[in-house]
């Protein structure tokens, strides 16, 4: 699903962020990644995304070479990733509802579409109620949640979390993660940036560390290994 070979990125300013990247995520797998504030964490997101390009290596998502991608190719590998911030980053002015079905909009789907898929992925996150509420009408868990359902209202291949918990108390957090554990569950491979090492510890799953631009550990069922 995603491959990295021998991965570099350099900033402008000559920050290199990360450096030789070697890795495979399959299909349906859930990743934590873990490491240092500055170690390369959110710069390794964003080049799944596509926000960042590799300076350097070989980089493909879902069979698309991100590298190399033709401009007017992007919108298609952005519709098969969902990203999902610690920030919510929804639009303040539009509606839950609103905020969800423009997605859909961007990648031009069927008007009929859009409004049965829109409040189904708001079911599925238990905020259909809300559909007509704005975004600061909300708890903090709440708009998080209103996030996932934008991430996954495309039925995207990968999910992209960068510290989906880093902002809520820890019994919204664990709300948030039985809601990743049940999208990854339907088929959805799932990378997430974290620096909760309860989650880490508890709900194992593989985990990458990444230190000073490298991956250190790589390991199934990994723990936190960090004391903060
Ligand atoms: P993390 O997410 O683990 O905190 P980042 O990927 O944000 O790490 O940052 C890795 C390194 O790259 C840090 O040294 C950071 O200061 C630097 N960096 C991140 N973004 C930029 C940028 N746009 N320009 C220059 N340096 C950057
Ligand atoms: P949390 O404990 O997660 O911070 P809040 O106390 O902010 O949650 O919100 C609790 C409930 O009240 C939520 O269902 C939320 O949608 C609702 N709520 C919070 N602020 C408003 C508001 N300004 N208008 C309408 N409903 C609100």
């Amino acid at each position: 699903m995603i491959e990295m070979h021998d991965i570099w990125k350099t900033y402008p300013d000559g920050t290199v962020a990360l450096q030789d990247i070697n890795v495979v995520i399959d299909r349906n797998e859930f990743v934590y990644v873990v490491g240092p504030s500055g170690a390369g964490k959110s710069t390794f997101m964003k080049l799944i995304y596509r926000e960042e390009v590799p300076t350097k290596g070989q980089l493909s998502v879902n069979g698309f070479n991100i590298g190399k991608l033709k401009h007017r190719k992007i919108p298609y590998v952005r519709r098969n990733i969902g990203v999902i911030f610690q920030d919510y980053r929804l639009l303040p002015k539009l509606s839950i509802y609103e905020n969800v079905a423009f997605a859909m909009e961007v990648i031009e789907a069927p008007r009929r579409s859009i409004k049965r898929r829109t409040m189904e992925v708001l079911d599925l996150v238990g905020l259909k109620h809300k559909a007509q509420s704005l975004p600061a009408q909300l708890s903090g868990g709440e708009q998080q949640r209103v996030a996932i359902a934008r991430a996954i209202v495309n039925n995207p291949a990968v999910i992209v979390a960068d510290e989906p918990t880093g902002n809520l108390d820890p019994e919204t957090s664990w709300g948030i993660m039985k809601l990743l554990e049940e999208i990854n569950f339907r088929g959805t491979t799932i990378v997430m940036a974290t620096h909760n090492r309860e989650i880490v510890n508890s709900l194992r799953k593989r985990v990458i560390a990444i230190e000073r631009g490298t991956i250190v550990r790589d390991q199934q069922r990994g723990d936190y290994g960090y004391d903060i």
